[in-house]
């Protein structure tokens, strides 16, 4: 059986040296529930080979031209697209998504590495002559050294493009530890990398689980985290990270809501709804799980476009093309799924359509499960305040469009939010004061494109700067800050007592 192994020091291993250390965890098909390899989980000591590698690999990596970086970028975005279909059938055989909502994860990848090929505007630095008699300063953004990236088993190439291709265009070098769930599309675009002309040590991989974490989070040598994940790990990521030291980035799980106006077009409002809740089966962290209408009339006539949109959405296997929704991740996902609808009902909400006890014909051993709607979901219901993370959309109703606005700010999560409307007030109302990091004007997935950055609010971010974009350029650098004078034989200063300024 195939073993899904380490990449450490530009060489794979797939059963050799570093794995026959590692435990061995079944990777499986959702569709099917059939094993389709083992990835190798890394202990303490496989981890710290791929730091020694990365820590080796830095000096001569951060010295070279920032142009010269950037050339192996542009040759990895040419490898991907000619290798998109296999890196897609890996997505979507290990996470269940289908086909195509693979290719678009895919191409938002590839659109990070574009930017990342702006690395060399984007490192230039600031300069200011004549800052006082005879001194220039000037600030440049050095890396940090070497870096570490955890991603999460629903993005599984797309989140580590976020994350390495940036850290090493910087200058950094780089340890990716990807889901075990989801572990052979990272591994092979890393190893997409090192055909592109990634140096040894530069990118690592190494497969694994909280002891390949916890060995990141505390390992000296380890300069900065990225992290993308749950709530409660993203929480624990970060204060370990942060009390050894590092700077991190960790971020965490959601519940995003978009509000419905009755002013809004409701045929296209459930229409987007539908992409946006049961799309990848409602695991994205950006996937809108909460709909709030505002007024009876406008979620009656929702709630019934959606019942009906939904009696016509194709469930099934990730590669057949006919397919709008693949399945769950896991059985155990799937039974979690399935424990907050029973808790839905339990705590009073109707649930208009069960899509509980679904069967596939030819995949009936799959963790499928068809879009569930609720309706009259309350504030302190259960399926309300937590992530749910399937294909289950909950419909709240309200009054007013500051009700809607009051359950979306009282609520811990502030990731992504959308309001359907007409009315361009109540829209700029909306987008200025909601508490939420990334907002949708009828836009219900409102990820922002490469050169932008990507980042929730409260607890769905722990830490300071966004993902990819602008900010990424910050996170994987530290700024310095150079102030000269050379000795000039027309200036002669004596002592200087008084604190330095420019006069
Ligand atoms: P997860 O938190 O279970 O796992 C994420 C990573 O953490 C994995 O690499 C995993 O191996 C590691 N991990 C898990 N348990 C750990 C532990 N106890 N100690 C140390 N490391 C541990 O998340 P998941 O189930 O893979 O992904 C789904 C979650 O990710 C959802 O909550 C979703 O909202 C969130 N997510 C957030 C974003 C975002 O940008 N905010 C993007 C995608 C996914």
């Amino acid at each position: 059986m195939k073993v899904i192994g380490h990449l450490i020091n530009g060489a794979l291993d797939t059963g050799g040296e570093s794995t026959a250390g590692s435990r061995l965890q079944d990777v499986t098909n959702p569709s099917t529930n059939t094993v389709t390899g083992k990835v190798a989980l890394a202990s303490k000591a496989t981890v710290e080979e791929a730091i020694a590698a990365a820590q080796a690999a830095y000096p001569a990596w951060r010295n070279l031209p920032t142009a010269k970086r950037v050339r192996i970028m542009y040759r990895l975005k040419t490898l991907l697209e000619q290798h998109a279909d296999t890196i897609c059938e890996h997505i979507t055989r290990e996470h269940g998504k289908v086909f195509n909502d693979a290719m678009g994860e895919l191409q938002r990848g590839i659109e990070n590495i574009e930017y990342v090929c702006s690395a060399p505007e984007k490192l230039k630095g600031e300069h200011s002559k004549n800052v006082g008699p005879a001194v220039d300063t000037w600030s440049e953004f050095q890396p940090l050294g070497v870096c570490a990236g955890i991603t999460p088993f629903n993005f599984p190439a797309m989140v580590p493009l976020w994350m390495w291709p940036m850290a090493i265009a910087c200058g950094n070098t780089f340890v990716l530890k990807p889901s075990e769930s989801t572990p052979s599309s990272a591994l092979f675009i890393a190893e997409l990398g090192i055909e592109a002309g990634i140096p040894a040590g530069v990118l690592n991989v190494v497969n694994g689980d909280k002891e390949a974490v916890d060995t990141l989070l505390t390992d000296k040598r380890v300069q900065a985290i990225s992290f993308v994940g749950s709530t409660p790990i993203a929480e624990y990521v970060y204060t370990t990270a942060t009390a050894h030291g590092k700077r991190v980035q960790a971020f965490g799980g959601a519940k995003n809501h978009a509000i419905v106006m009755p002013d809004s077009d409701l045929d296209n409002t459930a229409t987007a709804l539908m992409g946006a809740a049961f799309g990848s089966c409602g695991e994205r962290c950006m996937a809108i799980s909460v709909a709030v209408a505002v007024g009876d009339e406008c979620a009656d006539a929702l709630v019934a476009k959606l019942t009906k949109q939904i009696a016509t959405l194709k469930v099934g296997d990730g590669m057949d093309d006919q397919s709008d929704m693949g399945p769950l991740v896991t059985p155990a996902h799937l039974k979690r799924v399935e424990g907050f609808i029973a808790t839905g009902i339990e705590e009073g909400a109707e649930l208009a359509v069960d899509g509980r006890g679904l069967k596939i014909p030819g995949f009936e051993r799959g963790n499928y499960l068809g879009a569930c709607l609720f309706d009259r979901v309350t504030p302190e219901m259960t399926i309300h305040s937590r992530e749910i993370f399937g294909p289950v959309l909950c419909v709240m109703r309200t009054g007013t469009l500051q009700e809607a606005m009051d359950i979306i700010d009282t609520h811990e999560y502030g990731n992504g939010t959308c309001l359907f409307t007409r009315d361009g007030e109540a829209a700029r109302y909306f987008s200025d004061n909601i508490k939420v990091g990334m907002v949708g004007i009828n836009v219900p997935l409102p990820v922002p494109v490469a050169h932008h950055s990507f980042g929730g609010w409260k607890r769905s971010l722990f830490g300071d700067l966004h993902a990819y974009g602008p900010d990424s350029v910050r996170f994987y650098t530290k700024r310095k800050t150079i102030t000269q004078r050379w000795p000039s034989s027309s200036l002669r200063e004596g002592a200087q007592f008084n604190f330095p300024n420019s006069g």
